[in-house]
C-alpha cells in the first residue's frame, strides 16, 4: 500500500438550521481513489472549489470521510484513537504564513512542534538545527519570524514541520500569497526536502509551473480526480486542461498552437529547453 491511500472516498459539508434540520448539503469530494506511494512528489491541481482543501484536511484527518476510507501510511483516519499517529505521519503546510508562526523567534518557533510531541530537549535541538538548514533559514534562528518575507516565513513553516519528522508534507497552496521569488524558494524547499530526506510531499497549486517537477499530477473539478498522470500527459491534454478552467504553462501552450499549425512538435512539452530542443532546425544553406 502506498504512504497515501483514499479508497472512494467522499466528503460532503452539511449546514443545519437552529433546530439541527439539515440546511444545504455540499458534496466536496465525489469518490475519489489516489493512491501515492512512498517518496513521491506529487501534485494536485484544479481550479477553485474543487475539493482540494478539503481533500488536504483528509490527509491529516482534520477531516475525516462521510463515505469510503483514506489510509496514511496504512492507518485509517477515521480511527479516533490514531488521529496523533496521522498527524505525526502528515504535515501540513497552509497557505497564509503569519498564520502558521507562533513564537517570537525562529528557532523556538520551529521547536514548538517537536516540543509538543514530548521530544526529549536534546533531540528538539537537533531536529530545529537540521530542518532549519534543510531550507536555508539556519541564519536566520535567533531572529523574530516578523522580519521575515513571506517565502522565508513559509520556510520556517516547513521547517517547523520537518521537525516533527513526519513521512509525508501536504502543502496546500504554499506560494499563493507570495513573490516569484519567495515561490521559487518555497517549492525549492519542498522539492529538496523530497530528493535529500525522501520525504513524500503533496503540493496543492493552481501555479502551473509549479507542477513540471512532479512524479505525478492528479487534477480535481468537482470533487473529483478528473485527470491524472506525468505533467507531461496531463499537460498533453491541453483540450481538457481548459475545459477545467486550467491554463497550461506558456511554453506549453506554444508548442500546442505550432503543433496545430502543422509543426512536428511532440506534445506535453514543458520546458523552453524542450521546445528548443524540439523545434526543426532551420535550413541554413
Ligand atoms: P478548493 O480548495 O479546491 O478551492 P475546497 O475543498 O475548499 O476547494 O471546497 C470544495 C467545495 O466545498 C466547494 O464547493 C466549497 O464551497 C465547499 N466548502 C469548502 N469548505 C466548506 C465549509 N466549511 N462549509 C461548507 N462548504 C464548504
Ligand atoms: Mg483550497
Amino acid at each position: 500500500m502506498g504512504i497515501i491511500k483514499a479508497k472512494d472516498v467522499s466528503y460532503q459539508y452539511v449546514r443545519r438550521d437552529e433546530d439541527d434540520n439539515i440546511e444545504d448539503i455540499n458534496i466536496a469530494l465525489d469518490k475519489v481513489n489516489l493512491d501515492v506511494e512512498r517518496g513521491q512528489f506529487i501534485c494536485i491541481l484544479g481550479h477553485n472549489g474543487s475539493g482540494k482543501s478539503t481533500f488536504a484536511k483528509h490527509i491529516n484527518a482534520l477531516l475525516t470521510p462521510s463515505e469510503g476510507t483514506l489510509y496514511v501510511d496504512g492507518i485509517d483516519t477515521s480511527d479516533e484513537d490514531r488521529v496523533m499517529d496521522v498527524r505525526q505521519k502528515a504535515g501540513m503546510i497552509f497557505q497564509n504564513p503569519d498564520n502558521q508562526i507562533i513564537a517570537s523567534i525562529v528557532e523556538e518557533d520551529v521547536g514548538f512542534g517537536p516540543e509538543n510531541m514530548g521530544v526529549p530537549t536534546d533531540e528538539i535541538w537537533e531536529r530545529v538545527t537540521r530542518s532549519l538548514k534543510a531550507v536555508g533559514m539556519w541564519k536566520y534562528r535567533e531572529g523574530s519570524p516578523n522580519k521575515l518575507s513571506g517565502g522565508q516565513k513559509q520556510r520556517v513553516a516547513i521547517a517547523g514541520v520537518m521537525a516533527m519528522e513526519p513521512q509525508c508534507i501536504v502543502a496546500d497552496e504554499p506560494t499563493a500569497m507570495l513573490d516569484p521569488i519567495g515561490r521559487s524558494e518555497v517549492i525549492e524547499a519542498l522539492h529538496q526536502l523530497n530528493r535529500e530526506k525522501g520525504v513524500t510531499v503533496i503540493l496543492i497549486t493552481h501555479y502551473m509551473e509549479e507542477v513540471v517537477e512532479a512524479d505525478k499530477v492528479f487534477v480535481m473539478d468537482q470533487g473529483k480526480i478528473a485527470l491524472k498522470g506525468t505533467p507531461k500527459e496531463v499537460f498533453s491534454r491541453v483540450d481538457d486542461l481548459r475545459k477545467l478552467s486550467l491554463d497550461v504553462p506558456q511554453v506549453t501552450m506554444l508548442a500546442y498552437e505550432l503543433k496545430k499549425e502543422g509543426l512536428d512538435i511532440p506534445s506535453g512539452i514543458l520546458t523552453r529547453q524542450e521546445l528548443i530542443d524540439a523545434l526543426p532546425t532551420p535550413p541554413y544553406n
